[in-house]
């Protein structure tokens, strides 16, 4: 049920403006308005040994020299992984695949229970090893988790975790020195395969901190059972916003949809050419140093039947973002307000790419110029799952292309001692 009412003249000003927040300090599923405020950026996926407990002693630790670091061992980087092996690099002695997380899984480990295997809308396989046979009822968690756990196993991939990359520093003889929670390793090439999931991103419009309700953002999203009763509003124009809604509206006392665009939503199949032509569109962003664009921006919103339903019970039925957030809800300029319990945030999530601070890879566009996945300024470091290849297929297709550029790079510059 939709409820969006006016209730008389409360203006807001000031533009929305965005920053990126990671899991809460204090709490990681419920925050308060002024908790957004004082939260300090915590990364939704690091398990805390690997930040804190390992830390002091771990950062002291020099391991051997390595050839390639892999930074992430989510699809990006066990496809890296899986071409590295295949082509002679010895796991362990020649390569290394360090991730933060506490199991595999990659940030798949992390989504909502109700995301079921049979609700995700294309999970491309990792090389050598199809999924075949998974409950499509069962939670893509678990079915993932599952499938990397035995990749990992099958493929004797050596997969280091808990272990959090805090910096990445120019070292000597030309290595890369990659600081970690377990120690320090100088490679001679890197592929970083961090994904997203560890950087919410989070719009702070004016009002933000006097919310008396509750605010959360889709990577914290359980499920719709909490929202019994009540009054939400989902701000966000990509998959995740469509799939809350429809989740929670059965469930809640009124939904409302908010979005900055109107959606775009795609009839018909997204074939091989659509796909082609998006990751296209991104590729060239990204050759020219631009931040990567968002998927739906690119990609539109898939109709399926579920979608048709839910337009046609006024679901989905789209609102512009509003101006202020007041104690109670929000306001528009023109005078509407809408009072709610819940801010639900589906507003999408931005490339991890913290610990890479100190190489100064980004450009006067905000991103980091990319030749495929090699970054131009610096041929030691390939980027995997980052933009044109941010998806399960492109993330495969593209650690082997890494790999394949790294074996050369390696064979033309030897190793320094
Ligand atoms: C809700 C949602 C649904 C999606 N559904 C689909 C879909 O159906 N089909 C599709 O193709 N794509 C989907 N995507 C996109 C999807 O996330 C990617 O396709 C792919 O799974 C990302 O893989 P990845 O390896 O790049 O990143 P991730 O799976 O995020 O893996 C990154 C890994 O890096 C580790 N890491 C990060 N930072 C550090 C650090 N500093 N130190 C150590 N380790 C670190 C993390 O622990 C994590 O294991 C979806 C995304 C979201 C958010």
């Amino acid at each position: 049920m939709n409820d969006l009412s006016v209730q008389g003249a409360v203006a807001g000003s000031g533009a929305v403006t965005g920053r990126e927040v990671g899991r809460p300090a204090a709490s990681p599923a419920v925050i308060t308005g002024a908790e957004v405020a004082a939260t300090a950026y915590i990364p939704v996926a690091a398990d805390a040994g690997a930040l804190a407990g390992q830390g002091a002693a771990g950062s002291a630790r020099v391991h051997p020299e390595v050839d390639v670091v892999v930074i992430g061992a989510g699809q990006a980087g066990l496809a890296s992984a899986y071409h590295l092996r295949r082509t002679g690099f010895a796991p362990g002695s020649d390569f290394v695949v360090l991730d933060h997380a506490r199991g595999p899984g990659g940030a798949w480990q992390y989504r909502w229970p109700t995301l079921t295997f049979g609700a995700v809308h294309g999970m491309h396989a990792l090389p050598g090893m199809e999924l075949i046979g998974a409950d499509p009822t069962r939670p893509s968690s678990e079915v993932i988790a599952e499938y990397f756990a035995a990749y990992e196993r099958d493929f004797e991939l050596p997969v280091r975790r808990p272990v959090h990359v805090r910096a990445v520093h120019e070292g000597d003889g030309g290595r890369l020195r990659v600081e970690t929670s377990a120690g320090v390793w100088a490679t001679r090439a890197l592929i970083n395969g961090t994904g997203t999931w560890d950087r919410p991103f989070w719009p702070h419009p004016p009002g933000q901190e006097a919310f008396r309700g509750r605010q959360l953002h889709t990577a914290q999203y359980r499920g719709p059972e909490e929202f019994a009763g009540l009054r939400v509003i989902v701000v966000g124009g990509g998959t995740s916003a469509v799939q809350h809604l429809m989740e929670i509206a059965p469930y809640a006392a009124a939904t409302t949809w908010i979005t900055r665009r109107p959606p775009n939503f795609r009839a018909g199949p997204f074939d091989e050419n659509r796909g082609r032509a998006a990751v296209a569109l991104v590729e060239e962003r990204v050759r020219r140093g631009l931040p990567p664009l968002s998927v739906v921006s690119v990609t539109g919103l898939p109709l399926t039947d579920a979608v048709r339903r839910a337009r046609a019970a006024g679901v989905l039925d789209r609102h512009p973002m509003f101006d202020r957030i007041t104690p109670d809800g929000v306001v528009w300029r023109d005078g509407r307000r809408l009072d709610a319990d819940v801010i639900l945030w589906a507003t999408g999530f931005r490339a991890s790419l913290d610990h890479l601070a100190p190489l100064r890879l980004r450009g006067p566009g905000g991103g980091i110029r990319l030749d495929g996945t090699r970054v131009v300024t610096d041929p030691r470091i390939h980027f995997v799952g980052y933009g044109p290849s941010a998806s399960t297929i492109g993330a495969g297709r593209a650690g082997r292309a890494a790999v394949r550029d790294i074996r050369r790079l390696l064979a033309q510059t030897p190793a320094v001692a």
